[in-house]
């Protein structure tokens, strides 16, 4: 089982809290086509042993690209790659772009899953992150969205400046209303580099308040789980047999190939990741090489890094697996370093699975890297 990963790197605006990596210029979008369709064929015999489960267009925005690019795309990769016969293929769409005709158009293609960046149902709050769209186009979009697919995601935001827990309550049933079966909600984080992070130093914007991302934190997961999501990783929420098969492969470690400016990729053994520069990677791929960094991953990387993302998803962490792939003297260290973290009520231990419980989930990633093997 494997994921591929394409970085589709043109956004029309910059959001003011984004650190991803993507242009505003399309100046480079055919010469960006023709280098991803490049690497694809360059990197196929990475994966001849592999059959490829999910394809996840990421970004950036794929869904500037028109439909007839996307699939271009697909057909590289079925004539590449061992692709099952129904993969998940996920298309991150952002409301601006998705007209009527576009969805009806995508929904042509062998797309079957949206992940719509709504991030809020507020124009205040669209209007501050600096988003591409307003709030009726969000919910133009899902109106026609929910009509075509039937597998949508969507984006939200919470802990905002000056969104009240009313109005966060207010996002998340909007967002019932439409009956999308994920939601994949982030707590807002200044970012150094960000239009953001100059803004709040300037006293232009107010500060970010962890307390209020905590409350929102804890709105999202009553009103979520009362309607029948499961909280299935610290930040997605699905209706069963509606989780992110293609995310899901990332948090239980599967190999995946990540195209595309910036991409990352992963085979349990090593990482390696493109240059995150579209006029680099597109002449390298000209020249016929492979504009990527790669590292080999030791026993401790790939033990902090289990530790991670397992204490973020409800399968937590096994620590047979633990004493099998990484050895007895680390899980001895484990078994001592959680010993606080048991008694203070934010893991539990059961039947030899590690989980964080309902207390520690928001603070999931802080008590992983108290856990790591340094
Ligand atoms: S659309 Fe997404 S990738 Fe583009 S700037 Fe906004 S947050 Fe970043």
């Amino acid at each position: 089982m494997a994921g591929i990963y394409l970085h589709i790197p043109f956004c029309k605006k910059a959001c003011h809290y984004c650190d991803f990596h993507f242009s505003t210029s399309l100046k480079y979008k055919k010469d960006f086509l023709g280098a991803l369709e490049k690497e694809l064929i360059l990197r196929a015999g990475e994966f001849k042993n592999e059959t490829v489960e999910t394809i996840y267009f990421g970004g950036g925005t794929p869904s500037i690209l028109e439909v007839d690019e996307i699939t271009a795309i697909l057909k590289t990769i079925e004539k590449e790659y061992n692709v099952i016969e129904f993969p998940e293929i996920t298309l991150e769409a952002n409301p601006d772009d998705l007209s009527d005709k576009k969805i009806r158009e995508l929904a042509k293609t062998d797309i079957n899953r949206l992940s719509i960046g709504v991030q809020s149902f507020g124009d205040k709050e669209l209007q501050m992150m600096n988003r591409a769209h307003n709030a009726t186009e969000v919910k133009q979009c899902l109106e026609t969205a929910t009509l075509y697919f039937n597998n949508i995601t969507i984006d939200l935001m919470y802990g905002i400046p000056g969104l009240s827990n009313a109005e966060w309550k207010k996002n998340i049933e909007q967002a019932l209303f439409y009956g999308v079966n994920h939601i994949s909600s982030y707590a807002l984080t200044v970012e150094e580099g960000t239009a953001l992070h100059h803004f709040i130093k300037n006293k232009k914007y107010p500060e970010v308040d962890e307390n209020v991302a905590a409350a929102h934190f804890h709105i999202l997961v009553s009103e979520l789980t009362q309607a029948g999501f499961d909280h299935y990783e610290i930040s997605n929420f699905g209706k069963p047999n509606f989780y992110s098969k293609h995310n899901t492969s990332y948090w239980l470690a599967t190999s995946y190939l990540g195209f595309g400016p910036s991409a990352h990729s992963y085979n349990q053994n090593t990482r390696s990741w493109n240059i995150a520069n579209n006029a680099k990677y597109i002449k390298s791929l000209q020249n016929d090489e492979l504009p990527l960094t790669q590292e080999t991953l030791t026993v401790k990387d790939r033990f902090n890094e289990y530790i991670m993302t397992g204490l973020r998803t409800i399968w937590g962490v096994s620590l047979h697996k633990i004493e099998t792939d990484f050895g007895v003297e680390i899980k001895e260290f484990l078994e001592k370093q959680i010993e606080p973290f048991i008694e203070n009520g934010t893991l539990e231990l059961k039947q030899n699975q590690l989980k964080t419980t309902h207390k520690g989930k928001f603070l999931a990633d802080g008590i992983a890297s108290d856990l790591f093997w340094i």
